[in-house]
C-alpha cells in the first residue's frame, strides 16, 4: 500500500500522468472512491500520459468510453450498473483482457468481475489546516507486476511518502 497526497486536481493528474508512462497495455487501474474524489481527473492524466489528445469526458451514462492513444484506453463507469453481471452484457473480457489499458471507476461495484492482477487506486477527501482540500491517494497492487510498477513511480514521484 502506497499513499500519496494531492493538494489539487493538477497534482492528482500528474500522478496519474507519471503512473501511465510505466503501461505497456494490457493493465486494469480500479478507481475507487466517492462522487467528486477524483477519479475522473485521474482518469483524464492517465489518457494524457498514454498519447491521447482528445479531451476526456466522465462515461456515468454511457458506461464506457474508448480513445486511441500510443496505447488505447477504455475508460469505464460502473456507478450505473443494476447489478455486478450486468457488466457482461458489454463484453467486458475484451476490454478487461485486451490489450489496451482499462480503468474503472467505481471497480469496487465490480470485484467479482476483476482479473487477477490489476491496480486499485483509492482516492479520499481530506482537509489539511495549513493548504486546505486535499486527497488522499492510496495505491494498492495486486500482483507482482503493478508492485513493482507502484515501487518505482513511488521511487522517482516526489509526492511519494
Ligand atoms: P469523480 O470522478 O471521483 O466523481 P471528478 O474527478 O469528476 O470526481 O471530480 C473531482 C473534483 O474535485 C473536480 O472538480 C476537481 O477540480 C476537484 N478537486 C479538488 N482537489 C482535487 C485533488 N487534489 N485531486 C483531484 N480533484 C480535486
Ligand atoms: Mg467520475
Amino acid at each position: 500500500m502506497y499513499k500519496f497526497e494531492t493538494f489539487s486536481k493538477e497534482e492528482t493528474f500528474n500522478l496519474a500522468y507519471k503512473l501511465a508512462e510505466k503501461l505497456k497495455g494490457g493493465e486494469l487501474i480500479a478507481l475507487e472512491g466517492d462522487l467528486g474524489a477524483g477519479k475522473t481527473v485521474f482518469v483524464k492524466g492517465l489518457a494524457q500520459g498514454l498519447g491521447i489528445d482528445e479531451p476526456v469526458t466522465s462515461p456515468t451514462f454511457s458506461l464506457i468510453h474508448e480513445y486511441e492513444g500510443r496505447i488505447s484506453l477504455f475508460h469505464f463507469d460502473v456507478y450505473r450498473l443494476g447489478s455486478p453481471e450486468e457488466i457482461e452484457e458489454l463484453g467486458y473480457e475484451e476490454y478487461f483482457y485486451g490489450p489496451g489499458v482499462t480503468a474503472v471507476e467505481w471497480s469496487d461495484l465490480i470485484t467479482s468481475h476483476l482479473p487477477q492482477e490489476y491496480l486499485t487506486v483509492k482516492i479520499n477527501r481530506s482537509y489539511c489546516q495549513t493548504r486546505g482540500d486535499m486527497r488522499i491517494i492510496t495505491l494498492v497492487p495486486q500482483g507482482a507486476y503493478f508492485e513493482n510498477m507502484v515501487k518505482e513511480l513511488v521511487a522517482d514521484d516526489s509526492l511519494g511518502d
